[in-house]
């Protein structure tokens, strides 16, 4: 697959429903081809139809807002209230940038004033402290109460606490946009030149598998202009790259490697927020100057709370893939980053996993069996150095025999090496992506 073949392929499918490759009065369709030339989307949707059904959507991220949209397209006199924490929602996906200075926090940050006006989506700002699985109902921080024929739970991720850290604000993770990020472009600013940065990747699965590798790169670089005589320590509590090896190892080993440190399988055990100290399972390393601690994750905490966290050790929530079910509870449906399945955490998984779970939500409710055989299409730009990039993409179909999601071969592929086009390419994927998610 060439760079131009990929960019149309990822851009056909995102405008188009993973789930049905059609849209949703072109539903019987399953020829691929239509994708090609997808119709145009309705870009509105009449607000005063008739209710015949509510869903409450908990989250505005990546999957929450595209679901919300969504269903709102494709549904017919479906009620949709959107649970949202934040005024605004942040962007992961570029948030790297902040700490090089090539983006500002401002420039990531997603409105939810179209979701209302343009699909009649009700946006609530609360936070869901509760939720009743069985009798479909969501208790706000405020003490209101709603209920529903449908929830979908959309809250990301949430992280393990690491022994030692406490409540120091030393160690930032900046892997949810916001005030870690500035924190730590801050910090990095204001390190001496001949500092030590470290940077921690946590056990798999993981939110973004390139994200720690990209920012890996993207701080050797910006550190070989700013503060040539610095080192970065990637402490990777996995036993290699896990994800993109030929680019990453090539770019850590060669292109930045009199920058970059690479341990494996350093597993933080420990830190000291006040010596700036981290234990691992590959040794101590002290005396950092600035440390951007990833520690493990786990689904939002709402997940466990409504005891639907029954994957991988108890971290994120099982799913029947054809509707995002939870499998213990099926008239909640858990997408994005909370749910465990074979597709990468990513934003734009996340964004095909909401239009596969509202396509199914819109024929439940209409009496109708899920999509038999949803496509889903993950793509990812990895920047190198501060103006060049790789990509990596994969297609995903349904697998009856095992009920998963499984790779389709032919359709993935990454690029060879990096460059100045896949960069510029990466911010009109960006731009489609959220526009697809949040307008
Ligand atoms: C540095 C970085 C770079 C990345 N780069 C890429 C990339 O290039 N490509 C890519 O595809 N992905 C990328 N990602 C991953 C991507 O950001 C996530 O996979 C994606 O955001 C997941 O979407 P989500 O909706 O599951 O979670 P989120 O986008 O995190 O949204 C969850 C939302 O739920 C809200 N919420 C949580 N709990 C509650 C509650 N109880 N009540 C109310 N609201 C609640 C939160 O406030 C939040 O707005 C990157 C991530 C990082 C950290």
């Amino acid at each position: 697959m060439d760079r131009r073949h990929f960019l149309n392929h990822t851009s056909a499918i995102l405008l188009a429903s993973s789930s049905t490759l059609g849209w949703a009065d072109d539903r019987k369709s399953k020829d691929k081809k239509k994708t090609e030339g997808a119709p145009k989307p309705v870009t509105t949707v009449p607000s005063n139809t008739p209710v015949k059904s509510r869903v409450i959507v908990i989250g505005g991220g990546m999957a929450g807002a595209t679901v919300a949209k969504y269903l709102r397209l494709w549904g017919d006199g479906i009620a949709v209230t959107l649970i949202e924490r934040e005024a605004a929602y942040t962007s992961n996906i570029m948030s790297s940038m902040v700490l090089t200075g090539q983006r500002t926090l401002a420039s990531l940050s997603y409105r939810y004033d179209n979701l209302l006006s343009a699909y009649g989506v009700q946006v609530i700002r609360d936070d869901v402290v509760e939720i009743d699985t069985v009798g479909v109902k969501v208790k706000l921080a405020s003490g209101t109460q709603l209920s529903a024929d449908r929830i979908v739970m959309a809250p990301g991720i949430d992280f393990d606490t690491v022994p030692g850290l406490g409540t120091s604000n030393r160690m930032p993770h900046a892997w949810k946009a916001g005030p870690q990020t500035a924190l730590l472009a801050q910090q990095l600013a204001a390190m001496p030149d001949g500092g030590r940065v470290v940077l921690t990747i946590p056990k798999t699965p993981y939110r973004c598998p390139p994200g720690p590798y990209e920012r890996a790169c993207l701080l050797a670089d910006w550190l070989k202009a700013r503060k040539p005589r610095s080192k970065l320590i990637v402490l990777d509590a996995n036993a290699d790259f896990v994800t993109e090896k030929d680019n990453f190892s090539q770019a850590f080993l060669g292109l930045h490697g009199s920058m970059i440190e690479y341990h494996t399988n350093a597993e933080v055990t420990q830190v000291d927020p006040v010596s700036m100290s981290l234990t691992t399972t590959a040794g101590t390393f002290n005396n950092a100057s600035v440390v951007n601690l990833i520690p493990r994750q786990r689904a939002g905490s709402l997940v466990a709370k409504a005891g639907l966290a029954n994957a991988t050790e108890g971290r994120f929530a099982a799913v029947d893939v054809l509707s995002y079910a939870s499998t213990l509870a099926p008239r909640i449906h858990i997408i994005g980053d909370a749910s465990a399945t074979t597709q990468p955490k990513a934003g734009h998984i996340a964004n095909q996993e909401a239009k596969t779970c509202a396509d199914a939500i819109v024929r439940g409710l209409a009496g109708l069996q899920p999509d038999p055989a949803p496509v889903t299409n993950s793509a990812c730009y990895s920047t190198i150095t501060m103006s060049q990039a790789s990509w990596l993409t994969a297609v995903f179909q349904y697998d009856p025999a095992s009920a998963s999601m499984k790779t389709v071969a032919a359709s993935s592929a990454a690029s060879i090496g990096w460059n100045k086009d896949n960069f510029e390419e990466m911010n009109i994927w960006f731009k489609a992506l959220m526009a697809d998610s949040f307008t």
